[in-house]
């Protein structure tokens, strides 16, 4: 391709509302634009980079036995209905009515879609296991969306589901996703990590994320370098803290805390580490209210909470019920309130302690956990870094992760609720199990970006570049261009997919651009490489000490193909 030729709107501002690196080089290297928040114009650089990595999907997906098809994206809401998601799934469903008023929603996922097509197409258990998957445009109305094609509201998914006679073929092709999901992300060239995850509102028995590691990843993962385990922060299993001596010194004591509402604050003015006051969070559990404990340097999950109470609704109570029925904001604590009680197990040795006291201004001293409150005890925390791993009691790193991948085990959720039924080998009709399994083509390339980049611009891994080679005549001398255009259609011709920069621009704006938009190699040629019969070749990832020098009148467009395949093979090791 031509740069004279090709749509490249390249740009030196970014709008404010572009914070994160993937957003800010996507607009700039002429990749996206904006359309409305969260919807986007893929420009044909960008394009590219989302047909490779589809590419790679779907070649591992065929691989591991799945089918592709294409379903709507339109759909009428009475399907999910009979799921019972029409109410659940909330605002980020947009619904809409047709023009003879029948309700219809936008997807956000397919699991409807695909139950009821399997359930009126397939009646043996001799079609199955049977795994269908799409590349399709899902739409979410986000409350925030945000971060370009990290966090849209029209983005581009690849979502697959499978259909099994039983859990033990389900498991299977649980395992075979799990592997493929393996080999597409390294052919992606990324560094990532699959962690065991909650199922939110798609729901199921289990589930894993795939996590790239990066920075300014919105996921954190606690993971344990000892034994392997991993999982999101929001649901990563702690070891129960050892036993300890118990020899409490003190009686409950009021102390004065006021004016100081936030355990920060109460931390400094009680001269202690913010570890030694019980946090009270006030939650309705299905609507009781429940009092929730964590140490004041920790945070509650709601996702744990909710598994270990096996509770539907978890939600933290309104502050006018709170300070109504139990006391004033910033001063709640759990002693003698007649209200239920959980608390994570660290507490659970707990001597002198603080805690709010139901008053205004005033919180307990000396609280003893299992004598002055004994609650229930539940893994309810949030992971951090130094928690003992559930495995071996190593402790955690916390890394930063962007979830590009996410498969679930659902077993009969839907198509139970559904009536998505086969006949057995005895001829009974049981239902099938299910595992649903998605992928963020959108925002698997910006997650690429926050991995690889510098202060210049992109640096594309070879397997999901929009070009291989970024071609970069110098000046306008006619010797230089003739010489690049065959350049250009040699390594063309080999199979190299090259970019060619034959504008009249001058050398700086041209190899600033080479760099935005990231190629995994850049040639320039100008009129020394003639005279001296030569050309330069640098790959991005290097600095100007990796340049090399090819001759002319070489095989230049071999060496230059063992370059791509290194470059290659070093993104998969
Ligand atoms: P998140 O927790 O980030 O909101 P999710 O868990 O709701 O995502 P899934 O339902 O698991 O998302 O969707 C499968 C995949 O689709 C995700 O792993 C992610 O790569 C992608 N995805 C989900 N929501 C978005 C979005 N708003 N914009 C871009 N990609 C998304
Ligand atoms: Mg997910």
């Amino acid at each position: 391709m031509f740069v004279s030729k090709l749509f490249l709107p390249t740009m030196r501002e970014v709008p404010g509302d572009a914070v994160v690196v993937s957003h800010q080089l996507m607009l700039r290297a002429g990749l996206i634009r904006k359309v409305a928040a969260g919807i986007y114009n893929y420009l044909p650089l960008g394009f590219r980079v989302i047909q490779k990595i589809s590419a790679i999907i779907e070649q591992e997906m065929d691989q591991a036995g799945a089918q592709e098809l294409l379903m709507p994206m339109v759909q009428p809401a009475d399907l999910w209905k009979e799921s019972g998601r029409y109410s659940e799934y909330g605002p980020e469903l947009l619904r809409f009515k047709d023009r003879k008023d029948t309700d219809f929603c936008l997807g956000p996922t397919h699991e409807e879609v695909i139950c009821a097509l399997v359930r009126d197409n397939v009646k043996s258990y001799k079609n199955l296991p049977l795994t269908l998957y799409q590349i399709q445009t899902k739409f979410r109305d986000e409350v925030r969306p945000r971060f370009g094609l990290m966090r849209g509201r029209e983005f581009i998914m690849k979502d697959a589901y499978s259909f099994c006679v039983d859990k033990k073929s389900q498991d299977q092709v649980y395992q075979d996703m799990w592997d493929a999901y393996h080999r597409i992300f390294k052919r992606c060239g990324l560094k990532f990590r699959a962690v065991r995850a909650a199922t939110g509102s798609i729901g199921g028995d289990m589930s894993h994320e795939f996590q790239v590691l990066a920075q300014s990843g919105e996921d954190a993962i606690a993971s344990c370098e000892a034994c392997g385990y991993a999982a999101n922060v929001e649901l990563a299993h702690i070891a129960t803290p050892k036993e300890k001596e118990r020899r409490q010194e003190g009686a409950l004591l009021e102390v004065d805390t006021r004016g100081h509402h936030s355990v920060d604050e109460q931390a400094k003015i009680l001269g202690v580490g913010k570890e030694r006051i019980i946090k009270t969070l006030v939650y309705e559990i299905d609507d009781v209210l429940c009092l929730v404990l964590v140490r004041g340097n920790q945070e509650v999950s709601e996702v744990k909470l909710k598994e270990a109470l096996k509770a539907d609704i978890v939600q933290l109570a309104p502050d006018k019920k709170v300070a109504d029925e139990i006391g004033p904001i910033g001063f709640i604590g759990p002693v003698n309130t007649g209200i239920r009680v959980v608390a994570d197990n660290d507490l659970k040795n707990e001597l002198n302690m603080f805690a709010g006291a139901n008053k205004v201004g005033c919180h307990w001293s000396g609280v003893d956990v299992l004598r002055d409150i004994d609650p229930e005890f539940f893994d309810i925390r949030q992971a951090q870094a130094q928690d003992p791993c559930p495995e071996c009691r190593a402790p955690f790193n916390i890394l930063r992760g962007i979830e590009v991948g996410h498969i679930f085990y659902l077993g009969t959720k839907y198509s139970k609720a559904m009536s998505a039924t086969v006949q057995n080998e005895h001829g009974e009709n049981i239902v099938m199990e299910m595992g649903c399994y998605g992928i963020g083509v959108g925002r698997t390339a910006a997650a690429a970006i926050e991995q690889n980049h510098d202060d210049k611009g992109i640096i594309w891994p070879v397997a999901i570049a929009p070009y291989h080679v970024h071609l970069v005549s110098l000046g306008v001398d006619k010797e230089v261009s003739d010489e690049a255009h065959k350049i250009y259609e040699n390594l063309s011709n080999a199979g190299v997919e090259v970019l060619y920069d034959d504008r009249d621009e001058r050398a700086g704006v041209k190899l600033n651009d080479a760099d935005l938009i990231g190629c995994p190699l850049r040639i320039t040629l100008g009129k020394r490489g003639i005279k001296n019969r030569e050309l330069e070749v640098l790959p991005r990832a290097e600095h100007s000490q990796g340049v090399k020098i090819l001759s002319l009148d070489s095989d230049y467009v071999g060496q230059i193909k063992a370059m791509l395949d290194q470059a290659k093979g070093q993104s998969l090791c």
